[in-house]
């Protein structure tokens, strides 16, 4: 396609045309339209809501063509894949090109026959490439996962710090800079560092209504999570974050076992292998991904179903941008977590170990508490999120396992003066499970020879389960009544906070230990797309899913390349019969329409020649 001067709201006529879109999502046209008019942007905008429109929309509207600084070769390459699907004139320069391909790309470049150009930012900052822009008409410069320029964030990448030459060579482009998640002093160095400072700051609300959230107690967690994954998402494709490469290793090992298409990715398989692996993720149908955070931040697809925690993340922030992963197609996802005492400790020491200085494990060590404090909560998930960020939600949302299913608390001040008096008996030098055996009365061997069978506190909590003592030690971790020895054994002792409980001199609520993980709150066992298909429509979905798969592969293109589910289930509702038809559903811009729009229109009329009201189909271009 071509990129005339348009006057906005051109924009508007592009986002049916190229993308098939009625309507903005919350935040978009005004950026859109800022940017449009020439003037620069930071915007903070969770991910799945779409980011990349902001900077898309704007480049095709303005004369020339928009550059866009993206961190990531493989998440390059499917926007491109993408755009060059809806007609738009796109390609990308970094190193995975041969030299033929780049000059290619140049070429083109010179000739003003792109709308959008992706860079690696390493090669957007060199003297070559700087000269290549001086002779071309730049529409504008997008700077994506903005982030990475601040050593605050979570991705630094030196070569970020660079970028500010774009603006120094070229200071009438306007300039978009975009992340998903930044705190407060990140986002000030974003600015400072990318001399933003005219840029006019756009915020969205971090919320992601259509994700559900969950967290249970971790007990055997590849059980948990072969019995999640057939109840919730037997069919789904998804996410399993693990913290290190053996259990990542192991996770996928077993969900092969047991049926799943489980596919290992970590910093320690070879580069071919990631690659590979990383290709099954955005191209196979159904893929369930284990990973360590390794993998990540070039994910591509909508349709992730659910990303699911086997281990504790390192943060709010890391949590809600790996769970942000889901569901960016909008129709119903899952984040799903099992976490125990164990995890607590693993992160502590990590933290301990990393080598930073004081301050910045201090500030580790607060994050630590917050995402723990998520982990504990008897509130709504997502007003706790929300309200990390600095959002105020006013109603509990109704789609997190603590609204869905109330956590009930319970009074545990006498509970948790008897687990901590076990601990102050046995001179604070036990772990947990040594300790439950003490207040549950069972004389080990070792307890027998230790003599504490011969305390106070042996056999006190005999009437409460085992499982029971476990969480409320986990949560006397958490909620820093009992600290953890980061050495081997995992020794428990008491804080200046545990001390006072002890004495009487505080009270506190214990959240009842939550049974999602066993029995998940009524939810549809089919994959979610379908389950939001009516019954009628389903044999017809699965066929426009079929067509579909043959088309990608016929294409060489991930299946959401040529559509997303939301499109297959517009289709299959609609029941369009003529190109005009098709100009209606969601998701189809013109191009994808001339390219797949009859293969559709078949498979529908097809379909209807086995319904009562059958209706030919008349297909010709010049409905366009
Ligand atoms: P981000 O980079 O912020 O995660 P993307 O730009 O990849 O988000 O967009 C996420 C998804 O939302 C994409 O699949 C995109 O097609 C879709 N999307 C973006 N804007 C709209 C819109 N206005 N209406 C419907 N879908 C949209
Ligand atoms: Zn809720």
């Amino acid at each position: 396609m071509s990129a005339p001067v348009i006057a906005p709201p051109a924009y508007h006529h592009l986002l049916r045309s190229v993308y098939g879109y009625e309507t903005f999502r919350a935040g978009q046209e005004a950026i859109i339209a800022h940017v449009a008019a020439g003037g620069d942007a930071f915007v903070v905008m969770p991910t799945g809501i779409g980011k990349s429109m902001c900077y898309q929309l704007p480049a095709m509207c303005r004369p020339g063509v928009g550059v866009v600084i993206s961190p990531l070769i493989a998440l390059m390459h499917n926007q491109v894949e993408e755009l060059r699907a809806k007609g738009v004139r796109a390609a990308c320069l970094n190193s995975s090109l041969t030299p033929m391909e780049a000059r290619d790309v140049e070429q083109r470049l010179l000739a003003g026959q792109l709308d959008l150009l992706y860079v690696a930012p390493e090669r957007a900052v060199t003297p070559r490439f700087l000269e290549l822009l001086e002779g071309v008409s730049i529409a504008l410069f997008a700077i994506d996962e903005a982030h990475c320029v601040s050593q605050w964030g979570h991705d630094f990448r030196p070569e970020y710090m660079q970028l500010h030459v774009l603006a120094e060579r070229h200071p009438n482009v306007p300039r978009i800079a975009l992340t998903a998640t930044a705190d407060r002093v990140t986002r000030g160095d974003i600015v400072e560092r990318l001399r933003l400072d005219r840029a006019q700051q756009f915020e969205t609300s971090v919320n992601r209504p259509n994700i559900h959230y969950a967290v249970a107690a971790k007990d055997e967690p590849r059980q948990q999570l072969l019995r999640y994954l057939r109840e919730r998402h037997p069919a789904d494709s998804g996410l399993v974050y693990c913290q290190t490469r053996d259990r990542v290793e192991k996770t996928a090992e077993f969900l092969v076992k047991h049926g799943f298409p489980g596919v290992p990715y970590h910093a320690g398989l070879d580069a071919e292998t990631r690659r590979r692996h990383q290709g099954l993720f955005e191209r196979q149908e159904h893929v369930v991904l284990v990973a360590t955070v390794a993998f990540g931040m070039g994910i591509n697809r909508p349709d992730v179903r659910f990303v699911a925690h086997l281990d504790l993340p390192t943060s709010v922030e890391a949590y809600y941008q790996e769970t942000g992963r889901a569901g960016r197609d909008g129709l119903p996802a899952d984040a799903w977590m099992v976490y125990g005492l164990a995890d607590i400790v693993t992160v502590r020491r990590r933290i301990a170990d990393n080598g930073a200085d004081e301050h910045r494990k201090m500030v580790e060590h607060r994050k630590l508490e917050s995402l723990l404090g998520y982990c504990e909560s008897t509130r709504c998930r997502r007003q706790v999120l929300l309200e990390y960020f600095g959002e105020r939600m006013a109603d509990a949302c109704g789609n997190c396992d603590t609204c869905v299913q109330p956590v009930a608390s319970w009074d545990g001040t006498i509970a948790a003066q008897k687990a901590l008096s076990a601990v102050f008996r046995t001179n604070q030098r036990y772990g947990v499970a040594y300790l439950v055996d003490v207040l549950l009365g069972n004389a080990s061997e070792r307890i027998a020879r230790n003599g504490h069978d011969r305390i106070k506190t042996f056999g006190v909590g005999a009437d409460i389960p085992k499982a029971q003592w476990q969480s409320i030690f986990r949560q006397l971790v958490a909620g820093g009544w009992l600290q953890v020895d980061l050495g081997e054994y995992g020794t428990l002792s008491l804080t200046a906070r545990g001390r006072a409980l002890l004495k009487g001199e505080e009270s506190l609520t214990l959240r009842s230990e939550t049974v999602a993980a066993k029995q998940p709150a009524k939810r549809p066992t089919r994959s979610a797309p379908e389950s939001t298909v009516p019954e009628e429509d389903r044999s017809l979905f699965e066929a426009l899913r079929q067509t579909r798969r043959r088309l990608a592969s016929e294409n060489g293109v991930p299946a959401y390349v040529i559509c997303h589910d939301t499109t297959l289930i517009d289709l299959a509702r609609q029941r369009p019969h003529t190109a005009f038809d098709l100009k209606s559903i969601y998701g189809l811009g013109e191009a994808k329409i001339t390219r797949y729009g009859e293969a559709f229109l078949e498979i529908i009329a097809e379909n209807a020649k086995t319904a009562p009201f059958a209706n030919a189909v008349s297909w010709t271009e010049g409905d366009l």
